[in-house]
């Protein structure tokens, strides 16, 4: 493949300089025809405005109870639903934060970015993706000219949205609980109809897992688009995963292409209806 100088920029922010000269023999990612919206699959089942409603999967187990109604969590604008979170107590995580971790970013921003469950440091600022894995996830999104500082531009369609699947530090880093996922999911799911994003990036096993309904492997859902309430959403791998597998770093490189194709394919869509 032969990259443009706007690429090779991209590409060097990402860290991924293999792609000037790639040694013989060594792996380079296929960049496969970027599927369009048509050929999206269709989204494996279908979540509801409510979330922890959502009748249980094999990979989320339902709550028994929860401390919010998600009848009220499905109305509440942003200051309400950050209380909200602060506050809550639904599932044993609660006894071992030290705070919440909400969520960053532009409230309308075009682009929202999902993760899995906050590390120590997150804990310890409060914010999703901090420290080497957030340096990375920066770095993708300075590829594509995108940004999580309000600051660096008032477009929203130049913003990110990022939040956690879960909003409280499992201890020792370990995988979040099946009940754990289902307490918490409501709080993402108004997230995700507060923000209204153009596009979603599911960046690994659990929030894919969370909204897609799915067990499959990482690397069977990426490459295509799904849908998510009808928001267009492109799987990838989660940086911490790409910082112990750097060969992994171009096939993210093809999935931001694909997310970006989607949402200027979903662009050409509304302004030809409009
Ligand atoms: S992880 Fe989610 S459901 Fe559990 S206590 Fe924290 S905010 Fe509540």
């Amino acid at each position: 493949m032969t990259w443009t100088e706007r690429q090779r920029a991209m590409l060097a922010e990402m860290g991924l300089r293999v792609w000037d000269a790639p040694a013989a023999g060594e792996p380079v990612a296929a960049s496969p025809p970027p599927a369009s919206i048509a050929e999206a699959q269709p989204t494996p089942r279908r979540v509801e405005a409510v979330a922890i409603s959502v009748p249980p999967s094999s990979a989320v187990a339902a709550p028994a109870a929860i401390t919010v109604a998600p009848s009220v969590v499905a109305t509440m604008d942003w200051p309400a639903l950050r209380e909200a979170v602060a506050s809550c107590t639904a599932c044993s995580l609660h006894t071992g934060r030290r705070q919440t971790v909400f969520g960053v970013g532009h409230p309308q921003a075009h682009w929202m970015i999902v993760g899995e469950a906050p590390g120590e440091e997150e804990d310890r600022r409060g914010e999703p993706f901090v420290g080497r894995s957030g340096q990375l996830l920066d770095n993708m999104l300075r590829a594509i000219g995108l940004s999580r500082q309000a600051g660096d531009t008032p477009d929203p369609a130049r913003q990110v949205f990022i939040a956690n699947t879960l909003k409280c530090r499992p201890p020792g880093n370990r995988n979040p609980l099946p009940e754990e996922l289902a307490r918490c999911e409501g709080f993402l799911i108004r997230q995700i109809e507060l923000v209204q994003p153009k596009i979603i990036l599911a960046m690994g096993r659990f929030a894919v897992q969370s909204l897609l309904r799915s067990t499959a492997p990482i690397g069977q859902l990426r490459g295509r688009v799904h849908r998510y309430q009808g928001v267009p959403l492109v799987v990838t791998y989660h940086p911490a995963y790409l910082l112990r597998n750097l060969i992994e770093k171009a096939r993210a490189w093809d999935d931001l292409c694909l997310a970006l194709d989607a949402v200027e394919a979903s662009a050409a869509h509304v302004a030809r209806g409009a």
